[in-house]
């Protein structure tokens, strides 16, 4: 049987963060988007994830019309507190409000993008279909072939295939297009609770312990995930006693919550190998965004950020060129697209695959954070760093530097206010 074609301008493979913003952006440039994804339902959530979006991806959500709806449905704007061995870091949120990521379970995140992709003018939404395979016209992607529910066979055409599905991306792998692997020499295991009180009210909290790091990420509904990301020599003692050690982690953090007469909601979750990906974001009729293009490390939280604001650089390159229609200034403009996404991660990715291999702080690192501990007024340097917003060429500014040494030659005493300083205890693997 023949089987029928479909065309639109834009196939997008992946209804996840990144695929969604994608889709809303492109449709309102008068675009025909199909947006394929897997699952059959539109509630799917991303179920391995510790669901903090970084600011950056703020002023997209608020221009796709989302963010008043995310906070009405429990979104808590949030930055974040960072305990190192000298004592307490402010990071991520500014006193004065302006700048702020929000907490926000992906089970309540992915269904509210998903069904506003769903429900915008253009997009063909394509739920329960499989990407197969890519359809190739004179070496460049014209399209995909895919199986949709009910095992029906589709033949889906389009100036433009955007990958969009994740870190194990199967658009990319068919492409072939060049991808680069780091080992993380963490794993991470999670569990939520409920009724948990943290030091730091609603503010996520992370202790930097070099070399394990842990979370305290308050979310919506008044659940708290703690989360821990560990070396993997330490992989096998853990296992033997996951919801053991991992209770016992978590009391013996300093300054850490106090797990006693709360509720555990969940079991506790782990993902034990999570390299960091790196893909060439383009090839001749086809680009990727988010995890596709660049999985970084989980223990940033800057994944859904980075897709997030990924696909909006993508539609703002590409848009023109799909409206007109016109192959040479789409690769151009893919090119672009490719610049921009190698000058703003490029170096977060290098420098996170140098901490995922398990070191302790550097030597500008523990300059910068031991004076950050006596000197808020460093905050506004090393927040940026330690939630990975700072560009690796931002880091750590002279001036900072300058000023850093003087605090720490001074010896100037922890600021009032700060968490009270604990010694270290580390906790047992
Ligand atoms: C342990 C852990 C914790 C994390 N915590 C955070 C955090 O706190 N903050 C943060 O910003 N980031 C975090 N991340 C990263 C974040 O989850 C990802 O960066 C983000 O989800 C990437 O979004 P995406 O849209 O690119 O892909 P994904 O969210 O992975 O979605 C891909 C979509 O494509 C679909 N799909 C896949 N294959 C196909 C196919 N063949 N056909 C059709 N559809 C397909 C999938 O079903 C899915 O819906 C974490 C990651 C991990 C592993």
């Amino acid at each position: 049987m023949k089987q029928s074609v479909s065309h639109y301008d834009v196939i997008i493979v992946g209804a996840s963060v990144g695929g969604c913003t994608a889709a809303i952006l492109f449709a309102r440039q008068g675009l025909r988007v199909a947006l394929l994804e897997r699952h059959q339902d539109i509630n799917a959530y991303k179920k391995v994830c510790t669901h903090y979006l970084q600011p950056n991806a703020v002023p997209t959500l608020q221009r796709l019309g989302l963010a008043d709806e995310i906070e009405a449905a429990g979104a808590i704007r949030n930055g974040g507190q960072a305990w190192t061995r000298w004592g307490w870091l402010g990071a991520g949120a500014r006193k004065d409000g302006k700048s702020y990521g929000y907490s926000i379970r992906r089970e309540v995140l992915d269904p509210i993008l998903r069904r506003h992709a769903a429900a915008t003018p253009g997009v063909d939404f394509r739920p329960g279909t499989t990407l197969r395979e890519l359809v190739y016209v004179n070496n460049r992607i014209a399209g995909i072939r895919a199986e949709g529910p009910d095992r029906q066979q589709l033949e889906l055409r389009a100036q433009l295939v955007v990958g969009a599905d994740g870190r194990n991306s199967r658009t990319a792998e068919l492409a072939g297009v060049p991808s680069q692997v780091k080992t993380n020499n963490r794993f991470m295991y999670f569990a939520y609770f409920r009724n948990l009180t943290l030091a730091t009210g609603q503010r996520n909290q992370v202790w930097y312990l070099e070399p394990e790091v842990a979370y305290a990420l308050p979310n919506d509904d008044g659940l708290t995930l703690l989360a821990c990301a560990l070396p993997k020599s330490k992989l096998a003692e853990f296992k033997q006693d996951v919801p053991g050690n991992f209770i016992r982690f978590f009391d013996r953090l300093p300054n850490g919550p106090n797990l006693r007469a709360v509720e555990q909601v969940s079991e506790v979750l782990g993902m034990l190998d999570i390299a960091l990906i790196s893909r060439r974001p383009i090839a001749p009729g086809l680009a990727l965004v988010g995890d596709a293009a660049v999985a970084p490390d989980p223990v940033w939280g800057q994944g859904i950020g980075w897709a997030i604001q990924a696909a909006e650089w993508l539609v703002e390159a590409a848009a023109e060129a799909l409206v007109e229609a016109h192959p040479e200034k789409l690769d151009q403009a893919l090119e672009r697209y490719r610049q921009q996404q190698q000058a703003a991660f490029g170096g977060r990715f290098v420098r996170d695959a140098d901490f995922a291999q398990v070191r302790p702080f550097n030597l500008f690192e523990r300059l910068m954070y031991s004076a950050a501990v006596r000197d808020p007024g460093l905050g506004q340097y090393t927040g940026p760093h330690t939630t990975r917003l700072a560009h690796i060429r931002h880091f750590p500014p002279f001036k900072a530097i300058i000023r850093a040494l003087w605090v720490n030659l001074t010896h100037r005493e922890q600021p009032s206010g700060s968490l009270p300083r604990q010694r270290r205890r580390l906790p047992a693997g």
